[in-house]
């Protein structure tokens, strides 16, 4: 049987090489926080798909609802002949999103488009046309999400020119020197330089920084976007596609700093592992659009709507949220000491979001030395030692753990342990 090695020769030669894999491990099988390769190495799973599969691989709960769901159909379109189960998750999203407003929801199939529909949402309810975005943000790879994520390389490489009418400015990030004021200054400039706020649509902000870096928003900073589009009635889109469903200990990010969102951008846990995301807002954005102004073939795929019913009853019959604060205060401890023995080269350490953590790698202990090489290194050492683990950033210098919130502490410890080693190995 073909092993890794030739897997991965023969991906090179049939799969473009811009959908680049981080490792040439070919998944055999996946179960709960662990994942098996074609030559049957084993392997301890913190990447989670890129914090999709928050209930773990193949949850028996889950596996069963979409079993169910096959066995009745697997797609008719909800444009055309909806179901059952759109309109139960739409009513239990609706639910739990954060703020007393009336909500409605609408279904897409990646979090791109979910990000593409709240701006057509946004612009629709306002008749403008300006969106403000943050440096480091990402919002997906299609041309509008594009125009929006604030960082190059490799994403924005000769693919423009981008959507015009979105504006940039930076996000806070303590260790690096730019505050919440820095910030909110910053977008108060934008409105004299760029954009009358009465021209503004949208703000979007990601209440974890993702791919930019894992940096948490600070709740000054949200409340300060909040006050801002209250203020000028522009819509407020939170993208909890990678914070969302329990990862940073609350169901949303957006909950620690206790803000309404206007729209809510979802995928990722969504679905636990099937392709699903969706929109999530005030009933009376939510319903600007004309009817058929928003959908898709996919939109809200049953299977996806079934597996989605069932994430959200295992998050809470699991106390998932909770969970995500003990894995994140395991993480923080071990990191810590790591970081007491290597000052110089782990700058800085986010561990209160839940199991959204990160920490960054720098030279001389100075967070403007990034050190990419280490990242890379220690990033090899893990999948050569059975841990996926994945790293993010604007200078490739952070690595983020999302390990799943079902995770066993064995396996939990085992997999810090392995981190752990891995990163002592190279930094010698
Ligand atoms: N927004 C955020 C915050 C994300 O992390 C991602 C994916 N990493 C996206 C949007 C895009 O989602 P998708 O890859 O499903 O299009």
């Amino acid at each position: 049987l073909p092993g890794n090695a030739e897997w991965q020769t023969r991906k090179e030669a049939a799969m473009a090489r811009g959908e680049g894999n981080i490792a040439p491990l070919y998944v055999e099988r996946a179960e709960g926080s662990e994942v098996w390769d074609v030559e049957g190495r084993r392997f301890i799973d913190f990447g989670t798909g890129i914090a999709v599969c928050n209930t773990g691989h193949r949850h028996p709960k889950i596996m069963k609802a979409v079993n169910e769901q096959l066995k009745r159909f697997s797609h008719t379109c909800v444009m055309v002949t909806p179901y059952d189960s759109a309109v139960l998750l739409a009513e239990a999203l609706n639910k739990i999103a954060p703020g007393q407003s009336p909500k409605k929801s609408m279904f897409v199939t990646t979090g791109a488009e979910a990000v593409e529909n709240a701006i057509k949402i946004a612009r629709s309810h306002t008749g403008r046309r300006g969106v403000i975005a943050f440096d480091g943000g990402y919002h997906g790879r299609t041309l509008m999400t594009l125009g929006l994520t604030g960082k190059v390389a490799p994403y924005k490489n000769r693919f423009g020119p981008f959507p015009g009418d979105i504006w940039r400015a930076p996000f806070p990030k303590p260790y690096h020197n730019i505050s919440v004021e820095d910030s909110l200054a910053a977008v108060d400039m934008l409105f004299k330089t760029d954009v009358a706020p009465e021209d503004c649509a949208a703000i979007i902000v990601e209440p974890v920084q993702g791919e930019g870096g894992f940096y948490p928003a600070p709740n000054e900073f949200l409340k300060g976007l909040r006050e801002r589009c209250d203020a000028f009635g522009i819509v407020l889109i939170i993208d909890e596609i990678q914070s969302g469903f329990a990862r940073t200990g609350r169901l949303f990010a957006s909950e620690y700093a206790g803000i309404e969102p206007d729209l809510m951008t979802l995928a990722k846990g969504l679905a636990g592992g099937f392709p699903l995301a969706a929109v999530v807002g005030k009933a009376e954005i939510m319903d600007a659009p004309a009817p058929g102004g928003l959908g898709g073939t996919y939109a809200g795929s049953p299977i996806g709507c079934a597996a989605a019913l069932s994430v959200i009853d295992v998050i809470n019959d699991e106390n998932l949220t909770e969970r995500a604060i003990h894995i994140g205060q395991k993480f923080g401890e071990a990191l810590r000491s790591l970081q007491a023995e290597h000052p110089d080269l782990i700058g800085d350490i986010r561990s209160d979001r839940g199991a959204m953590i990160a920490i960054e790698l720098v030279h001389n202990g100075n967070a403007n030395q990034p050190n990419a090489e280490l990242t890379k290194a220690v990033l090899t050492r893990c999948y050569e030692k059975g841990l996926i683990v994945l790293s993010c950033g604007m200078d490739g210098n952070v690595f983020r753990f999302l390990p799943a919130l079902t995770i066993t502490d064995e396996l939990l410890d085992e997999g810090i342990s392995t981190f752990t080693a891995a990163f002592i190995d190279c930094a010698k």
